[in-house]
């Protein structure tokens, strides 16, 4: 399916991949556990796993020299009952989630002081579905920017290096105009997680300053302070926040919150590319033209660069319905846009399926001789494409109306305007470029 780079460049977090093709390191002495892990990883997140059933096989893997990206540790494993590979692993640098099947208070107290990213106990069904969640989290979090803004610095760090646990990168702040000025440089980062109590500018402020310019479903805001003041959680969430902890928090509470408030942020930008995308072909829809074209065009008119607007449409699409009935049509759709796409891929010009057979194309930077040019290989693109069935290929063509953009009129002024010449590319016979510059 083509891949609507216009509708991603919008969306910084998501050229990242998030959580794919980690390498994970599972130590674990049940084969059955440790398969299904590696089974899902595999499978489900295009992970490389690598088992280790006991100490010695998990010594050999590292003597070989690889990486890993976030270990599974049992703590309970032939030559070493007592936790050693963990050890070992924290001593690596690999973030490790440990899944064990004894726990208790002071075990969590340990595990946390060692710096483990998260535990699982096993004891239910679902607790590999945790440990696997964990995972993916932890690879995510690698691209995710996140900046802790405090004035002291002995509680800033140890926020910081809480964060760095999660692999989270992590930027520093100790007033709110640093705070102001490393936002503006990092356009990755997603979560500003602030003190109340600061010299130059108070939590609040902070918070009502960084939503001038940053929404919610792109950036959140969690606040934190040691004040007794009961009201400061509420002070802050009508400020702007989406969460608020008092100090001292409970370690895993922060992290639920913290993951919770990213994990929002990942589902809203799911839902802003699925709206911006048409479902059968992949290609940027109509509401995403409307929305992203008429902007593009005011940029080229300024700099006084030329462009047009291409109307697109399949001819005769109604008899291949007719004949070889619904699906095969939408076949035929999905392999128009997809030549389409290929033609276009990187050249700036944004293509889009605005309904039924009907495409557009919006020519950024060339006037409409150079347009004229760039629609007729595109329409014999598609002239040669062929759509392989069972027992014979199919072939369409497509008619193409071309409108000068110089700016007067509306953007929907302008695609009507390549609607007309369509109209007219079809009445002389189909299967042509029909440009403004052809009217007499
Ligand atoms: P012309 O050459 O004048 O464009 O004739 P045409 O038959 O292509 O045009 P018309 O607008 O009469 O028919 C378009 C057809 O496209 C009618 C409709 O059933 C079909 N269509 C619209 N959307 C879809 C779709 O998503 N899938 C399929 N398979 N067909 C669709
Ligand atoms: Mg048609
Ligand atoms: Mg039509």
């Amino acid at each position: 399916m083509y891949f609507p780079e216009q509708i991603y460049a919008r969306e910084p977090s998501m050229q990242r991949g998030r959580a794919e093709q980690g390498r994970i390191l599972v130590i674990e002495d049940s084969r059955s556990l440790s398969s299904i892990m590696r089974h899902k990883l595999e499978t489900d997140f295009s992970c490389q796993v690598t088992q280790c059933a006991s100490a010695d096989v998990f010594r050999e893997v590292m003597q070989g020299g690889q990486t890993f990206d976030v270990a599974v540790v049992d703590l309970n494993l032939p030559g070493a009952s007592d936790g050693e590979v963990l050890d070992a692993v924290i001593a690596e640098g690999i973030p490790a989630v440990v899944f064990t099947a004894d726990f208790n208070r002071d075990l969590r107290e340990r595990l946390l002081q060692k710096g483990v990213a998260d535990y699982h106990v096993k004891n239910n069904e679902h607790a590999i579905d945790l440990v696997l969640s964990s995972v993916i989290r932890l690879l995510g979090n690698r691209d995710v920017g996140v900046l802790v803004v405090d004035d002291l610095p002995s509680a800033r760090t140890m926020l910081a290096d809480l964060l760095r646990v999660q692999k989270f990168q992590v930027y520093e702040a100790s007033t709110g105009y640093q705070a102001m000025e490393i936002l503006a440089r990092q356009p990755h980062i997603e979560l500003v997680i602030t003190d109340y109590h600061m010299p130059d500018m108070d939590g609040y402020e902070l918070t009502r300053r960084i939503r001038r310019d940053h929404s919610s479903d792109r950036l959140r805001i969690i606040g934190i302070s040691s004040s007794a003041d009961r009201l400061l959680s509420a002070s802050f969430l009508k400020a702007g926040a989406n969460d608020f902890v008092y100090r001292p928090y409970v370690i895993e509470e922060l992290q639920c919150r913290i993951q919770h408030n990213i994990e929002t942020l990942a589902q809203l930008q799911q839902l802003r590319v699925a709206a911006f995308s048409d479902y059968l072909t992949g290609l940027p829809n109509r509401r995403y033209f409307f929305d992203a074209g008429p902007a593009q065009v005011a940029g080229r008119l300024e700099r006084a660069e030329p462009c047009c607007i291409a109307m697109l449409d399949i001819d005769h699409f109604k008899k291949l319905n007719d004949t070889y009935g619904h699906e095969i049509g939408d076949r035929v759709l999905q392999a128009v846009g997809a030549k389409l796409a290929r033609r276009l891929e990187g050249s700036g010009h944004l293509l889009a399926r605005l309904g039924g057979e009907e495409f557009s194309v919006l020519i950024l930077g060339l006037d409409v001789e150079a347009g004229s040019a760039l629609c007729e290989t595109l329409r014999s693109d598609i002239e040669s494409l062929r759509v392989a069935l069972d027992d014979q290929d199919l072939n369409v063509t497509i008619s193409i109306g071309l409108a000068e953009i110089a700016g007067r009129e509306s953007f929907s002024n302008y695609l009507a305007a390549a609607d007309q010449l369509l109209y007219l590319a079809k009445s002389y016979g189909r299967n042509r470029v029909y440009s403004e510059s052809m009217l007499s």
